[in-house]
């Protein structure tokens, strides 16, 4: 396993030169395209780590499974799906367009950037800070480390800079899918982007989908009816307007952050983490593609 995750590790470094590390969110601009990390674990939780796999970089959009989970394990599915849809976009992840062009509005899913801030207001809490400490509490739990936190310069980065997630968040307001205080819903979105992880946290995360929600030894974290959902989400609209490509190509249920990380998971197989700051064109780490390709082919993982 090692030796060939090696061999896949170094024959897609040769990608990175065609990618950019994002610098709309300032901070992440400082992120080192050359660094390249992937770990696989599986279900005895032996973990395999090759590369950068202790760098640590913010969650992002990888976030965003995991606000959906929670939001639905505090305020139900009937609620969660009355405010955001269950449709691809075929747009970025940052786009406005169909909120205004689609009657009745909603976000069309939670994995762009409008139904991600929707499901974050659907979590339990009085405040940003104490839904922020839900969804901690669960990315611990399902990582397996206590310590991980937020990156206190890429959340105030974000949140100085973050024009258009601010217009889609009063915009939401304004249509009645976002109720209450819009700066502090954002704020909880701007949090959960933040919080810092590794190759290994995102791999042990998804190993905890990959078994239905449940740690591998046994405690139940997440109900498996609720993964299964967000699993579909992460098939449909995991990575943004690249899924239908993506699910021909690797056939694995995904997640990509603009931080250049990408959580993985083949059902009941292995769980994946992927990190590679260099994105492509519609903001997925293009060296981590490539890695989850050569892997599902090679492991022949493809759920399909
Ligand atoms: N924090 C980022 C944003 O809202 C997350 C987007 C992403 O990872 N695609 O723009």
């Amino acid at each position: 396993m090692e030796e060939m995750l090696q061999k896949i590790l170094d024959q897609n470094r040769y990608w990175i030169k065609y990618g950019e590390v994002p610098s709309y969110i300032p901070a992440l601009a400082k992120a080192n395209p050359e660094d390249l990390g992937v770990s696989v674990v599986n279900m005895k939780g032996q973990i395999v780590t090759i590369g950068d796999c202790s760098t640590k970089f913010t969650m992002q959009s990888i976030s965003k499974p995991l606000a959906l989970m929670q939001a639905i394990m505090d305020s139900g599915p009937v609620e969660v799906f009355r405010k955001v849809g269950m449709e691809p976009t075929g747009d970025p992840f940052n786009s406005i367009i169909k909120l205004e062009t689609l009657k009745p509005s909603k976000p069309l899913n939670p994995m762009i950037n409008a139904g991600a801030i929707t499901t974050s207001s659907l979590i339990n809490g009085s405040n940003s800070t104490e839904r922020i400490e839900r969804l901690l509490e669960l990315v611990r739990t399902l990582a397996g480390n206590n310590e991980i936190g937020i990156n206190e310069e890429i959340y105030h980065s974000e949140k100085e800079t973050a024009d258009r997630n601010r217009a889609l968040g009063y915009f939401m307001r304004d249509i009645g899918v976002l109720e209450g205080n819009v700066e502090d819903i954002l704020d909880t979105y701007f949090r959960q982007c933040a919080i810092e992880v590794s190759c290994s946290d995102i791999a042990n995360i998804a190993v905890g989908l990959a078994n239905k929600g449940n740690t591998l030894d046994g405690q139940e974290v997440v109900p498996a009816d609720i993964v299964r959902i967000s699993n579909t989400f992460m098939v449909t609209c995991g990575m943004y307007n690249a899924s239908g490509e993506f699910a021909i190509k690797a056939g694995l249920p995904a997640k990509s952050g603009v931080s250049g990380g990408i959580m993985a998971l083949a059902p009941q197989k292995i769980g994946i983490g992927v990190y590679s700051p260099a994105l492509d064109q519609r903001g997925n780490s293009i060296a981590g593609i490539h890695i989850l390709e050569d892997l599902s082919a090679w492991l022949d993982l493809s759920i399909f």
